[in-house]
């Protein structure tokens, strides 16, 4: 078990101003699976995945990586191999590239993180490719490339420290659906190398195509916490009550999974299409 989190409560500010946004949350990340975090805005997703590699301290509880164990007394520098551990890849993370090249860019964390410029040069180039991106973008400025090449530069940021467990906040937002699918088919790639994944997603289709489990928050709690297969078999009003959108090719998709038809593999648009498939 990659980390396991007990009895966390968490809570923005302190004295009378504090906003409390986590409430006994319980529940353990498998590895080397694809974790899907989905709720309504302002359930607490990304206060959560916070928690994950303590960019947020737990307020209450705590969270074990890798048997380090994280609580409110951890002090900044025990985190390192938290930090290490654990991957984070935030909303538009191309907004934060800032190296005159795609190579400086990329080996800036292992270079951080005590690496001499020879390892961090080989970890650099060994993310790249792994997120498919030739010898050619090394010398390139991160900022001429397209939108989605920029998203892959900006993983591999995150990759070249070869974490165990990546987590995602909304990693195809904003991309065409071309450079969405590439991305997710990336994550899919990340798995099959052997990392823990965690997503947080608005998108069911992406949480029915790509996650082994799902994680639904709801003001601060885990309102389920169960296999793809478990969530996406419960009735419509459900889904309706924790305010999720269940578009109508996941609906047909549902009904496929219940006759026992999987198809998570395809990246179906519309009814017709699946339709075609059967
Ligand atoms: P989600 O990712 O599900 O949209 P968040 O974790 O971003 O949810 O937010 C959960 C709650 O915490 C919301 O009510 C939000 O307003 C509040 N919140 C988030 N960040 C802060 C902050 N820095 N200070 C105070 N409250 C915050």
């Amino acid at each position: 078990m990659a980390i396991a989190i007990e009895g966390l409560d968490f809570h923005y500010g302190a004295g009378k101003q504090t906003v409390p946004v986590l409430d006994d949350i319980n529940t353990s990340l498998n590895d080397n699976q694809i974790t899907a975090i989905i709720g309504q805005t302002g359930s607490g997703k990304s206060t959560f995945v916070q928690q994950l590699n303590a960019l947020l301290l737990p307020s209450n509880g705590e969270v074990n990586v890798n048997g380090m164990i994280i609580t409110n007394k951890t002090k900044e520098k025990e985190l390192g191999p938290v930090r290490a551990h654990v991957g984070m890849v935030f909303q538009f993370p191309e907004a934060q590239l800032f190296a005159p090249t795609v190579l400086e860019d990329v080996m800036y964390g292992p270079l951080n993180f005590g690496k001499t410029k020879e390892e961090a040069e080989a970890a650099a180039k060994k993310a790249l490719q792994q997120v498919g991106l030739s010898e050619d973008y090394l010398e390139q400025s991160p900022f001429n490339l397209s939108g989605g090449q920029m998203r892959r530069v900006a993983l591999a940021g995150v990759l070249a420290m070869d974490p165990e467990t990546m987590v995602f906040d909304e990693p195809a937002a904003g991309l065409d659906p071309q450079g969405q699918k590439e991305l997710l088919d990336l994550i899919r790639a990340l798995k099959e190398a052997g990392k823990t994944i965690v997503m947080i997603s608005h998108q069911m289709e992406q949480v029915l195509a790509l996650a082994d489990r799902v994680i639904v928050m709801k003001d601060g709690k885990i309102a389920a916490d169960e296999t793809t297969e478990e969530l996406f078999s419960r009735p419509r009003w459900w889904f309706a009550d924790q305010h999720l959108d269940l578009p109508e090719s996941i609906v047909f998709q549902r009904a496929l999974m219940v006759k026992g038809i999987r198809h998570f593999d395809h990246w179906a648009k519309n009814v017709a299409e699946l339709a075609d498939m059967i």
